[in-house]
């Protein structure tokens, strides 16, 4: 029995003698199935091939996989109380990550922002016996179950210490971000997952029902996400992938992007503001 793992997205599903004979994760029209058919490896191949990269991200420390792997999932260590929140996932842990992580007080906890990035969740959960904290709107996109998974569900989760999970919607149903309010030296700072993502001219944002399928989101749901998003101060934004990072003005510039992406949607071009 072997958890297998989809080589397009890095989702590991529950154990199995055999290949599941789908993603649906991937045949979602938010993701892709590859021109050959699925693919398959399992964790012990992924880990001949691939070691974790840890490296420093603006105030924090990310954690990917190298060479990149799926669509190249990024993690961040987000200070939580003596440990760390594991903020998103990866399809990849290494022994070294694992060691690396332990060293500096090991994890209290892992929240994700959506099912993209639910990757080998259950393995991390395992290795730093701690929860993993999931909105309930998107429950039915966890491919391996486990008593570690917490669904919580409404518009925010208290983690403590300063730490608080936003449901945002948009890019899913139960699409969260993470608000850090010690981040920015105290300012604030966001953590986007691609639900709120750094546009790369590093002053706006932007919101996508699909990225590689390039299908946008409506008025009501990109408003949707800015009212979310209201009640907290946050001078910077991490993005999902490594180097997307709004420095400063996060907060602003995410006010700009939501009237400019309605401005677009009605067809009206040329940037202002
Ligand atoms: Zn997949
Ligand atoms: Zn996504």
């Amino acid at each position: 029995m072997t958890p297998f793992v989809c080589a397009t997205c890095g989702t590991q599903f529950a154990e199995a003698e055999i290949q599941p004979p789908a993603c649906p994760i991937c045949e979602d029209e938010r993701q892709w199935v590859p021109e050959q058919g699925q693919l398959w490896t399992t964790l012990d191949e992924l880990r001949a091939g691939h070691r974790n990269e840890v490296r420093r991200e603006e105030e924090l420390t990310g954690i990917g996989t190298t060479p990149e792997f799926a669509i190249g999932q990024r993690a961040l260590l987000v200070p939580h109380g003596d440990r760390h929140l594991l903020w998103d996932c990866t399809p990849l842990l290494d022994e070294q990550a694992a060691i690396e992580i332990e060293r500096r007080g090991g994890l209290s906890g892992i929240a994700i922002s959506h099912p993209h990035f639910y990757s080998a969740m259950v393995e991390w959960a395992r290795r730093f016996d701690c929860p993993i904290h999931l909105h309930a709107a998107d429950a039915r996109w966890v491919m391996r179950p486990d008593p570690a998974i917490r669904h919580w569900s409404g518009d925010t989760l208290d983690l403590g210490d300063g730490l608080t999970l936003i449901c945002a919607g948009g890019h899913f149903a139960g699409a969260t971000v993470l608000h850090w309010a010690g981040g920015a030296s105290g300012a604030g700072a966001l953590l986007g997952g691609d639900i709120v993502h750094p546009a790369a001219d590093r002053s706006f944002v932007t919101f996508m029902y699909s990225y590689p399928n390039l299908i946008p989101l409506s008025e009501a749901e990109v408003r949707g996400i800015e009212a979310a998003l209201q009640p907290f101060a946050f001078e910077q934004l991490y993005g999902a992938w490594w180097g997307r990072v709004l420095r400063a003005g996060a907060r602003s510039a995410v006010a700009r992007s939501v009237e400019r992406y309605a401005r677009a949607l009605r067809g009206e071009h040329g940037t202002t503001g």
